[in-house]
């Protein structure tokens, strides 16, 4: 697929063509298990597209999980974020076989809305609609036992149709539906590829946020909803932007073996902050360090101490926990408008559900 807002074919193209083998995951995998006996690990498979390697490398990446669960006593688990474009019949029995090592969160499938917001982003590398597909994808998930949540970007081509976008998922029939905005701005400061501001997320996920609440006929679990809502009540947050404790808890793995905090990280700006090495080319002693530990082999701390440092004054930091990191990175530097803006976004945002609550003792 080629998405009109994704920037993942900007980067260097090492990591968009290379792969990791079967034989290296399968290595990697035993090798996280000897330095962390009893270890409890999440193996998030993201994009690109994590099914594209076909049936036979996902079938050794859970048989690898499966056989060091027993031979070395951890709890290592599966999660999958796909554009579920290559699914059918054969995957979806071969995704069954091995549900019981995916984690609560499941297979979660990147949707937009109904075809005519779906196709506007979502679309094939000539430009072709994907939506038939995701259709028809939806209709064998649905005949099988298999859980699944969506994920949904809000951009330019969503960002007025909270009611068509809200109906057509709870009409897929997710257990969890995750919305985050397209923050795509260019170096001034103007939104491109269907990009939109703070404001605009915040207004949609509002006017969502009205119809949800209202639906006494759904039991589907909506973030930021279930998020905000967690925090009024004084429970910690599962979503890391609403949490203290953030990156230092997600480690990426590219295709070249790099390894750094989360793949939100800027490769070509944000190297100093996140990147901790080769995942291939570390000693033992350095690959635990780096999983024990991962802020000491990168400065992570500098720059989150930077980003963070007017949310310790601010009254929406118990709730806020300061976002995500290096979005807003991004967004100091290219406007200091829209980074402002993303301040007041979330608190709108936090506003509005918090007078819900307030008024419906939820
Ligand atoms: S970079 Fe953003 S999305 Fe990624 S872990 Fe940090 S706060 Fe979360
Ligand atoms: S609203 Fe802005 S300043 Fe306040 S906690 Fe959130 S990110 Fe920090």
């Amino acid at each position: 697929m080629r998405c009109n807002y994704c920037y993942e074919f900007k980067r260097d193209v090492v990591n968009v063509n290379n792969q990791i083998s079967s034989e290296q995951i399968e290595k990697l995998i035993e090798r996280v298990a000897q330095l962390f006996p009893e270890s409890h690990i999440l193996w998030m498979l993201h994009g690109g597209e994590p099914f594209i390697n076909g049936i036979d490398y996902y079938d050794k990446f859970c048989k690898a999980l499966k056989s060091t669960n027993l031979q070395y006593n951890v709890d290592f688990k599966t999660a999958i974020q796909t554009n579920a474009t290559l699914l059918n019949e054969k995957w979806i029995e071969k995704i069954a076989e091995h549900s019981d090592l995916l984690s609560e969160r499941i297979l979660s499938i990147s949707i937009d809305g109904p075809k005519e917001i779906n196709d506007l982003a979502r679309v094939t590398l000539k430009g072709a609609s994907t939506f038939e597909i995701l259709e028809k994808v939806f209709e064998m998930l649905n005949k099988s036992q298999l859980k699944y949540t969506t994920i949904s970007v809000v951009g330019k081509h969503n960002k007025d149709k909270w009611s068509e976008v809200y109906k057509f998922i709870k009409s897929l029939r997710p257990t969890f539906s995750k919305f985050i905005p397209c923050y795509n701005f260019d170096s001034h400061g103007y939104t491109e590829k269907l990009g939109i501001t703070p404001m605009d997320y915040a207004w949609f996920m509002t006017q969502m946020f009205d119809i949800w609440i209202k639906d006494i006929d759904t039991d589907l679990l909506i973030d930021p909803f279930v998020t905000i809502i967690r925090k009024i009540s004084g429970k910690e947050a599962k979503w890391c932007e609403y949490r203290k404790d953030k990156c230092e808890h997600f480690i990426s793995i590219y295709p070249n073996g790099d390894m750094w905090l989360c793949d939100t990280y800027n490769q070509e700006t944000m190297s100093q902050y996140a990147n901790m090495g080769n995942i291939f080319l570390l000693s033992d002693d350095d690959l635990k360090t780096n999983l024990e530990n991962p802020l000491s082999k990168c400065d992570y701390n500098v720059l989150y101490h930077h980003i963070t440092a007017r949310c310790r004054d601010c009254e929406y930091d118990k709730y806020c926990a300061g976002g995500c990191i290096p979005m807003r990175y991004d967004l100091m530097q290219k406007s200091h408008n829209i980074y402002e803006e993303y301040c007041n976004g979330r608190k709108f945002l936090i506003d509005y559900v918090k007078n819900a609550v307030n008024q419906t003792k939820l």
